[in-house]
Order: C-alpha cells, then structure tokens, then sequence
C-alpha cells in the first residue's frame, strides 16, 4: 500500500494551473511516473465536464505501466473524495490527486485506492 507520493514541483503546479482553467467545471487525468516520482499528467481525453461528477469509460485507460494513478479537481473546497470517487479509486492501484477550490499548493490532498489520505512530498 502506497503511504507516500513524490511529485515533481513543477507537475503540482501545473495541475493547479489546469484545475483553475476548468472551473467550475472539473478535469481528470492520469499521472505518470518516472523513477517513483510523478512527473507527467495525460489529460483524459472523453471527460463529460459538469459541475458535480467526472465520468468517463475504464476501457479507454492507455494500456501503460507508466501511469500510476489519476487526478481530478473539486470546484468547491471540498478534499474529500466522494462515494463515485471511492469506488473509482478502488478500480485502481496506486495514487489519486484532488485538487480542491481555490487551488492553492495546500489545495491538493492524496489518497491510496482505499481512500486514505497519504503525504505529498514535492520533488523540485
Ligand atoms: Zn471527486
């Protein structure tokens, strides 16, 4: 079970960059890694953009070890995954990012595929 994240600074920071581009509406994307750190997002390419929910098809997931989790934004200051975003994570291994309203470094938390919260370390 991951109990920590390592993401690159400047990765964080463009998340936040494309959570404040999408509002009021949310994005969702994959993370990628290098070395155990997130360096890359993969824009989810068939998102349904509203103001509560994020859908989109599994079968559409890029077949890449690569990806080690997913990153969503909550148009209101809310961090707390909901029911939806629970099950999704445990569709899944590793790590899920939400960046949460008003999108500031300390407006994104982590969570494992059980929906604990786990640290964020920036990587500069
Ligand atoms: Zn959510």
């Amino acid at each position: 079970m991951v109990a920590k994240v390592r993401i690159r600074e400047e990765l964080l920071d463009y998340l936040l960059e494309l959570a404040r581009n999408a509002h009021p509406n949310e994005f969702m994307g994959f993370l990628r890694a290098k070395n155990g750190v997130v360096e890359e997002v993969l824009i989810a390419p068939d998102i349904r953009p509203g103001p509560t929910s994020v859908f989109f098809n599994t079968w559409m997931l890029p077949l890449d070890d690569s990806i080690v989790g997913t990153v969503h934004s909550h148009p209101a200051p809310i961090p707390d995954p909901s029911p939806q975003d629970l099950w999704f994570f445990s569709k899944f291994g590793g790590v899920h990012l939400i960046v949460f309203y008003p999108y500031s470094r300390e407006n994104v938390w982590a969570y494992n595929s059980e929906g604990s919260r786990i640290e964020i370390e920036l990587v500069p």
